[in-house]
């Protein structure tokens, strides 16, 4: 049966469901009295908010715990900034007044670490930097409906319900400004890379001198605007990325449960996700915990992941996650397609080629994963900033993505990943 079978005039009912999605996103900011950083008590308010909004609905809804360190994951672009301005100084000693070599060892090993950063903690999402930064305490919210029989299939929605600390450029300038800065950061880093190891190597000559000079002056009013990147005094809205997608994952079950229609074989999980803008941490934990479980119980699983249903025009499905490095479960990616058409949208596959959405981490993790997101790339002016508000929510996208995300579970039931 597809999902806009299943009920009498499905269309009115998807409509109902946005509204229930765009309220139900109005009322939790109220609740956690706005931003959500990941471990915080205004993270802890929301999730409390999920559990007694999801207690009358799921047959179970229960917590897992876990530790993190939320700043962990954004400090090291002010890491980054700090040892490249100290690099710049150093550098302009060395090209300027004096020519020890000490100054360049220096400076390579603060390029060293800068580097190590970028890739460790932000394009690769490891636990790099996380010990020099302070230990919170955050938890996953998983909603249970289950099977009438015999547990067969089980399908997993999720959205993450934390927000980002605000993004200055993007709210600045918008995607080209924040495009533009981090774009300059990483050429400098680069370029800085390539002096200082051609200055250790001894290499000294009028032309070195000029680039080095140059570069060494260009740095600093560039790394000053690295180091203002983040805005950790606000902690933005994140009404749609992402408890759009937290709340697009529960109207599939406030559906089943509203409509008394219950799988015969395949249980239905709906996961308000933790710490996703502090590195992807509560999907981390939850992959941990259950994909052996998974794997081990025979019961086919897939998690589908949605994150910020927004601009109708980008609405796509992510086969290839964390910047271009990580590939999605093909087949999971394969049945939300066919979900689209059946939804009559029939969306394109996508990439996530900067950042990452929770399905990176639950695919690392071992399980079948990918994730439906309708966000302008570029990226938007609300993105990770004071915009992402309720009152910019788009209605008819999250239709769209609660439309998907219900024949993703119809046929998920009726034919598995054989669809
Ligand atoms: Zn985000």
């Amino acid at each position: 049966m597809l999902a806009k079978e299943s009920v009498k005039n499905f269309d009115e009912q998807l409509k109902k469901y946005a509204d229930y999605v765009a309220t139900q996103i109005a009322k939790t900011i109220e609740v956690a009295g706005g931003g959500r950083p990941s471990g915080y008590p205004q993270e802890h308010k929301a999730q409390n908010y999920v559990i007694e909004h999801m207690t009358p609905v799921a047959d179970e809804v229960r917590t897992e715990e876990f530790k993190l360190h939320p700043k962990a994951f954004m400090g090291w672009v002010l890491i980054d900034g700090i040892c490249m301005l100290i690099t710049a100084l150093l550098l302009i000693i060395y090209f300027f007044i004096a020519p020890i070599k000490g100054l360049v060892i220096v400076s390579l090993i603060l390029t060293v670490i800068s580097v190590a950063c970028i890739l460790g903690e932000f394009l690769f999402y490891k636990e790099f930097l996380d010990p020099l930064f302070p230990e919170r305490e955050a938890k996953n919210v998983i909603c249970t409906r289950k099977a009438k029989g015999e547990t067969k299939r089980r399908i997993i929605f999720s959205g993450h319900v934390d927000s980002a600390w605000e993004w200055r450029y993007t709210y600045l300038g918008g995607g080209r400004l924040l495009t533009t800065i981090i774009a300059i950061g990483i050429v400098c880093l680069v370029v800085d890379l390539i002096i200082v190891i051609l200055a250790a190597c001894g290499l000294f000559t009028t032309w070195f001198l000029i680039i080095g000079r140059i570069f060494a002056i260009i740095t600093i009013p560039a790394m000053i605007l690295i180091i203002f990147f983040m805005n950790w005094s606000i902690c933005v809205d994140g009404a749609n990325d992402n408890l759009s997608g937290v709340f697009a994952s529960m109207a599939v079950m406030q559906f089943l449960n509203d409509n008394d229609i219950r799988f015969e074989n395949t249980e239905v999980v709906s996961i308000s996700m933790s710490s996703e803008e502090a590195g992807l941490r509560g999907a981390k934990d939850f992959a941990k915990r259950h994909a052996k479980e998974f794997a081990d119980s025979g019961v086919e699983t897939i998690c589908i992941c949605t994150d910020t249903l927004r601009d109708f025009d980008d609405m796509g499905i992510y086969n290839k996650d964390m910047s271009g490095t990580v590939k999605l479960d093909a087949k999971t990616a394969g049945l939300v397609k066919e979900a689209s058409h059946l939804a009559g949208l029939d969306l394109p596959y996508a990439n996530v080629f900067f950042g990452s959405s929770d399905a990176a981490a639950l695919a690392q993790g071992g399980m079948k994963a990918c994730c439906l997101a309708a966000m302008d790339p570029t990226p938007a002016r609300y993105y990770h900033t004071r915009l992402d508000t309720a009152d910019n929510l788009d209605k008819r996208t999250i239709a769209a993505g609660v439309n998907t995300l219900l024949e993703a579970a119809f046929l998920f039931d009726e034919k598995g990943l054989d669809y």
